[in-house]
């Protein structure tokens, strides 16, 4: 695929586009501020790849302080008068990007396979997810009502309504580029906020796509910005006094760095993290339903995904079917592009996760684990950052594939003699997104989800996400705050509540 076709699939897309170096082949990502589109302060430029093929598509610019400050400025005016913006007519905006959405929702998925790999039937999950936070965010005129009760003491009544504070912003990763930017700003928008978005530099494609839509759908200047860039872009925001609240999705190093950083300052912070999965099989469990679901939570998104399964614990005689199951499915995958049916695996994003990949597979086949399926092999003749799925079995609570995060299509497997051991063994992990049980029996699914640390739970389910309406959110070294995202939780995040306390006397002279 030639730089300039990547571009002129989206041919919309480059007026938000501005020509860059390399003759006008390359384009750069234009920043979204107070209802326009502007050149970025920075000079440097990341580039933006699809890893695929292994060719620049875009440029990213990284941006400086400046650029938050011109955001921060646009969002704190366009505060005044959104805020006063009836909830009815805010959420009209959303119903309207609704449809919009609906209407382009093909050209987004195609968009976020290119910029990210993932095959297309992923990317059209990712895009649909983001369409649901939409969808539930235009329930804000419900969701947002706060509580009133009559005579709390003799003639006193009480109001609590729960108000927009201010700029909010977030901080996305390159995992999921057009549905995680959702997780926050249709929330914080409709709840009467203004909002900043810096998507990951390494797919801000999709999100620039998505503004478009945004600006069509008529969302007033100022109340949705989009910034571009890395560090110095994340620290601006996290240290800016007009900011309120940061949400960010990322690593763990960078979560805690966020979290820190941006409550220094006095703001609101819920920054998730990094995630080490694990997924517990018991020999009652439906096992070829079981088998299929756990590869594909573990090598779907070529195992990027924050709630993709990563050790499998056979317990007992549940082992060695699952085992085989497992190896055979890996032994089936057809890796390549995204854009191809035939696809059912896409590459990793870059040359440098590949080979951290690498690396850990080294480090289980070192430390004495046996690599029952080697992902390795074979893709060297591909252009791409392909890694076939690879199956490790033998894998002990010590090794480094069962303790850090590997963020690729590897399946780590284990025996077990009992669930309390499987349990003990996923709860002595420093991370806690989300855990699964696979089995037939209630007594255990209770137990299971009971005992178990992680904060999302999926019983016969390889990537329990929940849906927009409920909170999404792990805990331990996974999530940093105390408020989870969209659902119910992300009111409580994106708004105060004011409590009004009123004595009428009963009786007036005037009356
Ligand atoms: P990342 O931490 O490298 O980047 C995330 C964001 O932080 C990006 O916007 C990036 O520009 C910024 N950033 C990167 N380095 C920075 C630094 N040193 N200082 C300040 N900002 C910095 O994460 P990623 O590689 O894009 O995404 C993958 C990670 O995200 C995985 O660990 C995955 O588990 C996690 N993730 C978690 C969830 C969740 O719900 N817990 C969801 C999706 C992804």
């Amino acid at each position: 695929m030639s730089q300039k076709k990547a571009v002129t699939m989206t041919p919309k897309l480059e007026d938000k586009l501005t020509e860059g170096e390399n003759n006008g082949r390359v384009i750069v990502t234009k920043n979204y501020i107070n209802g326009k589109w502007v050149e970025s302060s920075g000079k440097d430029t990341v580039n933006i790849i699809n890893p695929a093929y292994n060719k620049v598509i875009a440029k990213c610019p990284l941006g400086t302080k400046k650029d938050v400050d011109d955001a921060v400025k646009a969002a704190k005016e366009a505060f005044k008068t959104w805020r006063e913006t009836p909830v009815i007519d805010r959420v009209q905006i959303l119903f309207k990007l609704k449809t919009l959405l609906e209407d382009n929702f093909e050209e987004i998925a195609k968009i976020c396979t290119q910029e990210n790999g993932k095959i297309l039937a992923e990317a059209r999950g990712d895009v649909r997810r983001g369409i649901q936070m939409v969808e539930t965010a235009c329930g804000m005129p419900t969701l947002l009502m706060g509580k009133g009760l009559e005579d709390i003491a003799s003639g006193i009544d009480c109001i609590a309504m729960r108000r927009p504070l201010g700029v909010f912003a977030c901080i996305t990763p390159f995992n999921f580029p057009p549905m995680v930017p959702f997780w926050f700003w249709p929330f914080a928008v409709a709840c009467g906020n203004t909002f900043i978005l810096k998507p990951s530099e390494r797919v801000p494609l999709s999100q620039v796509k998505i503004l478009e839509l945004v600006e069509k759908a008529g969302m007033p200047k100022g109340v949705l910005n989009m910034v571009h860039g890395s560090k110095e872009i994340v620290n601006a925001l996290c240290t800016h006094k007009d900011i309120k609240g940061i949400s960010f999705v990322g690593s763990t190093p960078v979560a805690k760095h966020v979290y820190k950083t941006a409550t220094e300052t006095g703001k609101r912070v819920q920054a998730l993290g990094g995630a080490k999965n694990f997924m517990v099989v018991l020999p009652d469990a439906v096992m070829d339903q079981a088998i299929r679901t756990i590869f594909e939570s573990c090598t779907g998104c070529a195992g990027q995904r924050c709630l993709a399964g990563s050790v499998v614990l056979g317990v007992g005689k549940a082992y060695t079917e699952l085992k085989e199951g497992i190896v055979k499915k890996a032994k089936e995958a057809t890796i390549g592009d995204g854009l191809d049916p035939k696809s059912n695996i896409g590459p990793v994003i870059s040359k440098e996760a590949k080979e951290r990949i690498i690396s850990l597979i080294q480090s289980a086949e070192d430390e004495g684990a046996k690599i029952l399926v080697d992902g390795r092999k074979g893709v060297d003749n591909l252009p791409g950052y392909f890694l076939k799925p690879t199956v490790i079995s033998g894998v002990t609570k010590d090794m480094k594939v069962a303790k850090e995060e590997i963020f690729g299509p590897v399946i780590c497997l284990s025996e077990v003699d009992n669930l309390n051991t499987a349990i003990e063994w996923l709860n002595s992990t420093s991370y806690g997104n989300t855990t699964s049980l696979f089995t037939t029996s209630g007594a255990a699914a209770r137990k299971f989800c009971y005992e178990a640390d992680p904060s999302m739970i999926g019983i016969n389910i390889g990537v329990p996400a929940p849906m927009s309406f409920f909170s999404f959110g792990g805990s331990k070294e996974s999530f940093f705050g105390d408020v989870k995202v969209h659902g119910q939780a992300c009111i409580d995040f994106f708004t105060d509540t004011k409590v009004a306390i009123q004595r009428w006397y009963k009786e007036s002279s005037i009356w």
